[in-house]
């Protein structure tokens, strides 16, 4: 028996970024009517707008976690998406250098892992190979992911967006989710006037929670009790335009054995732009998303330099310029921590908080789309 006379849908998406359209996405092409709900005035304009858009291969996460399972299976989905869509997509490849010989022996765990974890194509790379690969990056031994790519993922956001919408789905800009109540009729989802949108409500069976930063605020509104995260701010050093072309590989450092980073490494847009980043820089406690300050710190310019000289050498000081940050909603500052993908049952339905999706939550969210609908379709 229904307590309100709100309009009902089956499931709600809270968040526009790329996991909540894709996630809009699955569940209408599954069939179930859809809402998808994103608070500002556009989609893709949080995290999946400030990243550096590479579409991982999957050897950096532990065998058999969501991260090594949903990255694997995420880019073979992303790559047939693009290339069906028309959305801005290149396999590009990427290396990962030792510059010492003592680093070699980490490269080999990685190929292991890549190995166990699904990655087919992988292959490691003497000193003879790199310098034949790429004669402007110093190595001793590589890595190499030939699939790992580049992507536009605010086209991409879009264009799943409107596949969903195709589907069904109603997408609707401009409407922060500010209240969530378990009632008989499903939760009641309360949406504040923003925009020319006036405030409304309506009545839902399952509502996922992908609302990026804001994940465990919005997982507060429906309960306690759920895992907090700790925003971590990466910033990017842009290079110089006159080096663009110099390398058509991504090219990363070993990483810090910790599995909080993968360090410094050189990224490359769909232009041939090149730029450095993220580092990983904590940001205090009581920061709240909408008082992030993006702005880069140009005081940061020695350590990228020194960082990025140990594998291309060629690089000047004044080849660097402060670029653009993003932050990671980390479940913990240092070392590995998995997704989060939380079911909470409810009268009706329930309630599925996605917390922690930091990287590779770009290339794992087709994956992790299939996961959720799957999850709430049982
Ligand atoms: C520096 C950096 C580099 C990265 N590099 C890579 C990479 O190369 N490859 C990779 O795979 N991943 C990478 N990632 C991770 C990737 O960017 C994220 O995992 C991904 O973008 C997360 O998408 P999302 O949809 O969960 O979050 P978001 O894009 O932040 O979307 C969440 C949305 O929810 C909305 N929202 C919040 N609260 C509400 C509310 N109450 N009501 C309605 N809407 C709400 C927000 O406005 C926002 O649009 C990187 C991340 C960072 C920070």
């Amino acid at each position: 028996m229904a307590e309100t006379n709100d309009p009902q849908v089956q499931v709600t998406v809270i968040g526009g970024g790329i996991v909540g359209c894709a996630v809009a996405d699955a569940v209408a092409r599954s069939g179930m009517p859809v809402v998808l709900l994103e608070a500002e005035s556009a989609l893709a304009r949080g995290t999946t707008s400030r990243n550096s858009e590479v579409v991982h291969g999957g050897m950096y996460y532990p065998a058999g976690s969501l991260k090594a399972r949903l990255c694997v299976e995420g880019r073979r989905l992303l790559d047939e998406f693009c290339t069906a869509a028309g959305v801005g997509y290149r396999a590009c490849g990427k290396l990962i250098v030792a510059v010492d010989h003592h680093e070699v022996p980490q490269l080999e765990r990685l190929h292991a892992l890549g190995l166990s974890n699904g990655m087919t194509d992988l292959r490691m790379l003497d000193a003879a190979d790199c310098r034949a690969m790429v004669s402007d990056v110093t190595a001793v031994a590589a890595l190499h992911s030939p699939h790992t790519g580049i992507c536009d993922a605010e086209g991409l956001t879009q264009a799943l967006a409107r596949r969903a919408a195709e589907h069904g789905a109603q997408v609707m800009t401009s409407a922060p989710v500010v209240a969530l109540e378990d009632t008989s009729a499903g939760w009641r989802v309360q949406t504040g006037a923003a925009g020319r949108r006036p405030a409304g409500s309506h009545t839902s069976d399952w509502v996922i929670n992908a609302a990026g930063l804001y994940a465990d605020r919005v997982a507060d509104l429906a309960g306690k009790g759920h895992p907090r995260q700790v925003l971590v701010k990466g910033n990017y050093f842009a290079v110089a335009p006159r080096h663009a072309g110099r390398l058509d590989q991504l090219v990363y450092p070993v990483p810090p054995s910790d599995g909080s980073t993968l360090g410094v490494h050189l990224c490359l847009d769909l232009a041939g732009q090149m730029r450095l980043g993220p580092d990983m820089e904590p940001l205090s406690a009581d920061v709240v998303p909408e008082a992030i300050d993006y702005a880069v710190d140009p005081g940061r310019l020695e350590d990228f330099l020194t960082g990025a000289r140990r594998f291309l050498p060629w690089l000047e000081r004044g080849d660097l310029g402060p670029g653009t940050s993003g932050v990671r909603p980390k479940l913990a500052e240092t070392g590995f921590r998995d997704f989060v993908v939380e079911t909470r049952p409810a009268r009706v339905g329930g309630l599925v908080n996605l917390l922690g999706i930091d990287s590779p939550g770009l290339t794992a969210a087709l994956a992790l789309a299939g996961h959720v609908t799957a999850l709430i379709d049982a």
